[in-house]
């Protein structure tokens, strides 16, 4: 036990997911792994049709609806198939198959959600696509956008985990907003009255892996499409409160810890200020260096994965083996983009991100 909480305050992980989480929530799992509340069992071995663990569920929602502020007229569901089931899933229960769709297409992951949408809507239409600008690569703004005048919902990714590529303002449309918000969720106060479905991953910024939250706006529960395969139905989930079939007990009860620990640590305020100090810092960093770029414009930086590159990549291999070595974990960046990227999520103190600073400072200083 000691040994592993003095791992924790020595080891930063910055894996863009599955990702950190907070401390305070994997040592009570701990504890509460054999004997949770008292049963003289886990929450894994416990039916989820209990009253207690129903409890447990009924909570979650509560505080996830406090931390949002959920308007009482949205869904809560606790859905199986992480983020990438959700781009069939609103496919199918948002538009008819003879349906027109929009989706901005800002990147890695908004390409995966429009090839899974051409599966199920027939026509998908690309409305934007990020551009080079003077200032790196950037999102056109929504006026330039080539909507469609009869979309049945308008999709995007308000940041693009392996692209570090984020649209910063809620586009204002007339469709049905639907967000892939799986690398963003819970980093920052957001009105969600402005969206229609708003879904994400848990693995990111909630809990373990497998499962996906879903916040639907009831009336489009009312136009969902009775074909859907019956566990990614959202009117069907709605109406069993995530329990048509077994649910991911244990994701869910870790989601739950995590949202109470959220709750104590100050909600999405505190959040907020949290990770713009990180990744501002950050983002200093590489601008006031000729060591390290970032390419993306200004006003589309993400402020939850930060891409970055060492100007001579002959170093890459370098930078990340003194970066673990110190204890600077999971650097690398995706595979489609190169260099580095450093996820900072919710779970991750500022504290970590001065680290990450004040090494990549001593490494430049060593290798210019
Ligand atoms: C990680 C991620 C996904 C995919 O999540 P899975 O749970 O692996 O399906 C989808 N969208 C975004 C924006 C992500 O960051």
């Amino acid at each position: 036990m000691r040994q592993i909480l003095e791992m924790k305050v020595m080891k930063y992980n910055f894996s863009a997911g599955p990702a950190m989480l907070p401390a305070p929530v994997l040592q009570k799992a701990q504890r509460e792994l054999i004997d949770w509340q008292g049963l003289g069992i886990s929450v894994m071995e416990i039916s989820h049709r209990d009253p207690i663990y129903v409890q447990m569920t009924e909570e979650a929602e509560q505080d996830l609806r406090d931390l949002m502020a959920i308007p009482d007229n949205y869904s809560v569901l606790f859905m199986h198939g992480g983020g990438r089931g959700q781009f069939s899933a609103v496919a199918q229960n948002i538009a008819a198959p003879d349906a027109t769709v929009d989706y901005l297409n800002s990147g890695i992951w908004s390409g995966y959600a429009i090839r899974e949408a051409k599966k199920y809507v027939a026509q998908v239409n690309e409305v934007a696509q990020v551009a080079e600008t003077p200032l790196g690569k950037a999102i056109p703004p929504v006026s330039e956008w080539n909507l469609s005048s009869n979309a049945a919902y308008l999709h995007y990714c308000p940041n693009e985990t392996v692209d570090g590529i984020a649209l910063h303002e809620i586009p204002d449309v007339a469709a049905p907003l639907v967000a892939d918000m799986s690398s963003v969720i819970l980093a920052e106060p957001l009105d969600v009255s402005k969206f229609g479905v708003i879904y994400a991953g848990a693995q990111k910024n909630i809990g373990p892996s497998g499962l996906a939250l879903v916040i639907i706006r009831n009336d489009l529960l009312a136009t969902q499409q009775e074909r859907v395969c019956t566990v990614m139905n959202y009117k069907v989930q709605a109406a069993e409160k995530s329990m048509y079939n077994t649910p991911n007990t244990f994701a869910w009860y870790l989601a739950a810890e995590v949202f109470k620990w959220l709750k104590a640590e100050g909600g999405l305020a505190a959040m907020s200020e949290l990770n713009h100090a990180k990744s501002s810092l950050l983002y200093e960093c590489v601008d006031n260096s000729s060591f390290y770029r970032n390419t993306i414009a200004p006003a589309n930086r993400s402020m939850m994965n930060i891409p970055f590159q060492l100007n001579d990549s002959n170093l890459d291999a370098l930078f990340l083996q003194q970066a673990q070595a110190e204890g600077l974990l999971s650097l690398k960046g995706h595979r489609f983009v190169g260099g580095m990227r450093a996820s900072m999520y919710n779970a991750m103190p500022l504290a970590g991100a001065q680290a990450l600073v004040d090494f990549m400072t001593r490494f430049a200083n060593e290798h210019s």
